[in-house]
């Protein structure tokens, strides 16, 4: 939606905004079997025609995309890698359109009620008004910039997971008993259940600033990607402690603390891995230490 909202030209904002804010589910294609971390690398082709494009390739992993209405892929326009990702546009795309076909649902570790699934896509034809924003490469910087978005939300979702787990993990320590009382008496418990309420807190407090900054306007590129993998990396580390906290019972499916544990592992990989949000903060703080220095 954001990208559609910031990049869309109005025409395209008044055929899609309605119906996506109505509840028609959209997907974001932009990893590829070839392609994920190393997004501008994509091969999926848009091919221009005299009233319209002709879009070939297949997107991989694409959140919703068995339920969605409509997509929107990012696709290459040249063969050459041209500077600033140039080469590559983003197209409104309705997924019954003819020659868009949706893999079977990937079998994942864990968040099982979101589905995931590859986008074919054999010489599919849209018309001009498919262009988000209307001019080659623009939509594609606006779908870029709607990541900011996204990394705030994973964020978000991996400081909320932790609260969940810990509030479990507090429960379960106060109700199991060990050597005669609950195990929530035993200090080295405690300094588990602390060392994640301070962690949790520091994401919250990171989580207050950022969404403060990106609703006054602030371009928050950075400081979205340090919360995400600041979030993400925290959850992994209280979820790991959740399942120490319910011991055996941890490692059994039957108990919650195995499912957290799957389920959290996502937030470090998806909306930009950890790795490559670390590479794109530092080379922000190197550009601007140069442009000062
Ligand atoms: C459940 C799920 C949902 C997803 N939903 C979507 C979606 O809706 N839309 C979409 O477009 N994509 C989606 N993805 C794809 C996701 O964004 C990618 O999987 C992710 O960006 C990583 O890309 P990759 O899997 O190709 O890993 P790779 O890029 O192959 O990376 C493999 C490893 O190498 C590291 N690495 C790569 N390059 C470097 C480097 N330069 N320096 C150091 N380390 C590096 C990575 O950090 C990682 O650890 C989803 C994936 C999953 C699993």
């Amino acid at each position: 939606c954001s990208a559609l909202k910031n990049g869309g030209t109005d025409a395209q904002k008044a055929e899609w905004l309605p119906r996506v804010a109505g509840g028609e589910i959209a997907c974001f294609g932009l990893t590829e079997p070839g392609s994920g971390s190393d997004s501008a690398g994509l091969q999926t082709t848009a091919t221009r025609t005299d009233n319209g494009w002709v879009l070939n390739g297949t997107k991989r992993y694409i959140t919703n995309s068995p339920f969605a209405k409509v997509g929107l892929i990012m696709a290459r326009t040249s063969k050459e890698n041209l500077p600033k990702n140039a080469h590559v546009s983003a197209f409104i795309v309705p997924m019954d359109a003819p020659g868009v076909s949706i893999g079977k649902s990937d079998k994942k570790m864990g968040q099982s009620g979101s589905h995931i699934a590859d986008i074919i896509m054999e010489d599919v034809h849209v018309g001009e008004s498919a262009l988000l924003g209307g001019e080659l490469g623009k939509g594609f910087v606006y779908a870029m910039m709607s990541l900011d978005n996204g990394r705030m939300s994973v964020g978000a979702a991996a400081t909320a997971y932790a609260r969940r787990a810990l509030d479990s993990a507090i429960r379960y320590a106060t109700e199991r008993k060990a050597f005669g009382e609950p195990i929530a008496n035993f200090q080295l418990i405690q300094q588990m259940l602390a060392d994640s309420e301070i962690e949790i807190y520091a994401a919250e407090t990171m989580m207050a600033d950022v969404t403060r900054r990106a609703d006054a306007g602030e371009n928050v590129l950075r400081k979205a990607a340090a919360f995400k993998v600041f979030a993400s990396e925290m959850c992994g580390r209280v979820v790991d402690r959740v399942v120490q906290v319910y011991g055996g019972a941890g490692y059994l499916a039957e108990y919650d603390a195995e499912r957290f544990f799957r389920d959290a592992r996502i937030y470090r990989i998806y909306e930009g891995t950890t790795q490559i949000l670390q590479l794109q903060i530092a080379k922000h703080m190197l550009r601007e230490f140069n442009a000062f220095a």
